[in-house]
């Protein structure tokens, strides 16, 4: 098709009419405009949540609950020219060849609260060959008076330092990547936020990782809003440069961060005057605090998970969380245990075998392997490719909604890579190693872009410890667990053994809401959602969307939801902090 002919189908036969519609308040008619398996995915633009929609039943039940559609009155949609993204264009449906989809990036206004807004819509032919949506998404991009600001943030904050002069508005719980990019985000929005660390320097939640450890995601995919990498950063960051460069975000971006500093559990949210108290160990000196908002980016990876084993302190050798893994030379000829198969346990394995320890990898259940070169060429390099801006890579990537993402991960994206890294699969296999794709779940094999998604792991981008196990260099008891710690090893449940100097425990961490109940109480924990994982319409549950509980918020997960949703959330505290919040 021409690209002419792709605008003006777009244009006519949709785009305006869905604009009209939309401006007269008519969602019958809107939701006319989407196929009977058509999504619409919107974040913050007819709500102050996320949320999908599937097929025209649901759409016009959530278009007319609360009037919301003539209430927030969008308008205005265009083609947007100047994306990045590039002009509509047309494709094959990946579904079905002999399919058409067009697409196209978009822009509107919103009336009230007067904002604007970027949408990225996949029409295609119904049965009557009408064309409609298949997915639409929406997102807010700012509201109009209270832009973000970006460039030098220097002197925006009133909170200075080291001192406590006022009281944030918005506390931020944690220093790590997704602490400071919020604040950053909050800051150019001209929120009062602090942030609180107990680390005693900002990256050092990274510097006390394994030492071998290197980003297994691309440093664009990596990226940071409003300061970038150094032109020279290597494809695959080590850690120490992701440490270093977290420390020099915060003074670059003059983020108000107090170090050595450690929210206290015990703090009490006052629901008539709408504000916490909490208490903060500032370098040993007890401070409270009363800020609007409490946002807990305390991490995935606070509190290690080591399961309760019977005999351990039987055991005569050495047994660490792989939090704790350092110095992997002092096994050299010994026996090492690594429990676990996920990231941790195949890179410690790894580092272990190379140190010159004999090692043998406990495998529980199925773990999906993928070769770190095929994720990144065939997953980064596409979703996140380093010419294009990483937001609008954000902002094309979460235009699909995530049960269609699933769909397509499970009957198309993971069978294709399957097949790419199938040599390594079979090898591993023939080695004991059981490989999976995720199917768990009930989705099907969703694979790494699933697993992300449901589990936020249960992964492994492979570095070198797949071949080191297909050449029997690391040794493999998979299906099993440990029954019980001897004196000189370890017993497996299915009755055989292994000496062991060493057990390394790669079985994870607590979740965030487990250590949210040690600070904040059931009570206050109980009326709010679980983390992660999907909700029933498809949205990620608990983080950057209102929790349940006022004045509570929690943000997690890995580089690109903080970039992406930390926005979001930022914009959801602004409307509160200027008085449109309205649901
Ligand atoms: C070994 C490992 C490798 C990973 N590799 C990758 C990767 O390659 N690519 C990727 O995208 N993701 C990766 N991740 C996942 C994720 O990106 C990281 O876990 C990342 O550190 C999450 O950032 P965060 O800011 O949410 O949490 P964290 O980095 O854990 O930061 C949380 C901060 O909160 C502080 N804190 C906790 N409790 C308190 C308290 N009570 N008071 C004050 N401060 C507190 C902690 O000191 C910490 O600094 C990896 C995770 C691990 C564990």
């Amino acid at each position: 098709m021409e690209r002419s002919h792709v605008v003006s189908l777009i244009r006519e036969k949709w785009l305006s009419l869905f604009s009209g519609h939309c401006f007269t308040g008519s969602p019958e008619l809107v939701a006319s405009l989407f196929l009977s398996s058509g999504w619409w995915r919107d974040h913050l633009c007819l709500s102050w949540d996320f949320h999908t929609k599937e097929g025209p039943d649901q759409i016009l039940a959530f278009l007319s609950d609360r009037k919301r559609l003539s209430a927030r009155k969008l308008r205005n949609f265009q083609i947007d020219r100047l994306s990045a993204l590039g002009p509509p264009k047309c494709s094959r449906s990946p579904d079905d060849p002999e399919e058409i989809i067009v697409e196209a990036s978009v822009i509107f206004d919103i009336t009230k609260p007067a904002a604007r807004g970027r949408g990225y819509v996949r029409l295609k032919k119904d049965a009557r060959d009408v064309w409609k949506a298949f997915t639409f998404y929406t997102v807010l991009v700012d509201l109009v008076g209270h832009e973000e600001r970006t460039g030098c943030l220097h002197g925006l904050n009133d909170i200075p330092t080291n001192s406590r002069s006022t009281d944030p508005s918005v506390l931020i719980v944690g220093g790590g990547q997704t602490g400071l990019i919020l604040a950053a985000r909050m800051k150019a929005l001209r929120l009062n936020v602090l942030i609180v660390e107990r680390n005693e320097v900002v990256g050092d939640n990274w510097r006390k990782r394994y030492e071998s450890l290197k980003l297994h995601t691309t440093a664009t995919y990596a990226s940071f809003p409003y300061q970038r990498f150094p032109e020279d950063a290597p494809t695959f960051l080590p850690k120490a440069q992701v440490a270093d460069f977290l420390e020099s975000y915060s003074v670059e971006q003059d983020l108000p961060v107090w170090t050595s500093s450690e929210f206290l559990p015990g703090a009490t949210y006052d629901s008539s005057k709408k504000l916490w108290s909490v208490t903060i160990s500032k370098k040993g000196k007890l401070i409270n605090l009363r800020p609007k908002h409490l946002v807990l980016a305390i991490g995935p990876a606070a509190v290690p998970f080591v399961p309760d084993f019977e005999g351990v302190d039987n055991f005569s050798g050495t047994t660490y969380h792989s939090s704790m893994h350092k110095n992997p030379g002092n096994w050299c000829g010994k026996n090492a245990v690594v429990v676990g198969a996920s990231v941790s346990g195949h890179d410690i394995a790894l580092s272990l075998q190379q140190a010159g320890a004999n090692v043998l990898m406990v495998q529980r259940s199925p773990m999906c392997v993928l070769r770190l070169s095929t994720v990144k060429e065939q997953f980064f390099d596409r979703v996140w490719p380093p010419d294009r801006p990483v937001t609008d890579s954000d902002f094309l990537y979460a235009s699909t909604p995530l049960k269609v993402l699933m769909h397509i991960a499970a009957t198309q994206y993971t069978p294709f890579l399957a097949r790419y890294d199938k040599d390594m699969l079979e090898g591993l296999a023939r080695a004991g190693f059981l490989v999976g794709w995720g199917e768990e779940g009930g989705l099907g094999p969703i694979g790494q872009t699933g697993l992300i998604l449901t589990k936020f792991g249960h992964f492994y981008r492979d570095v070198g410890n797949a071949q080191m196990i297909i050449d029997g260099k690391v040794k493999i008891k998979a299906g099993v667990v440990i029954d019980e710690f001897e004196s000189e090893g370890v017993r497996f449940s299915d009755g055989t053994f292994a000496q062991a100097d060493v057990v390394v425990f790669a079985t994870g961490y607590h979740s965030m809401r487990t250590i949210a109940r040690q600070l904040l109480g059931d009570e206050i924990v109980d009326q709010t959602s679980e983390i992660w994982n999907l909700d029933a319409e498809g949205e990620l549950r608990g983080v950057y969307r209102p929790t349940g509980h006022p004045g509570l918020w929690y943000a997690s997960g890995a580089f690109d939801h903080v970039r992406y949703l930390g926005r979001l959330l930022a914009l959801q505290l602004l409307a509160m902090e200027i008085g449109i919040y309205d649901e």
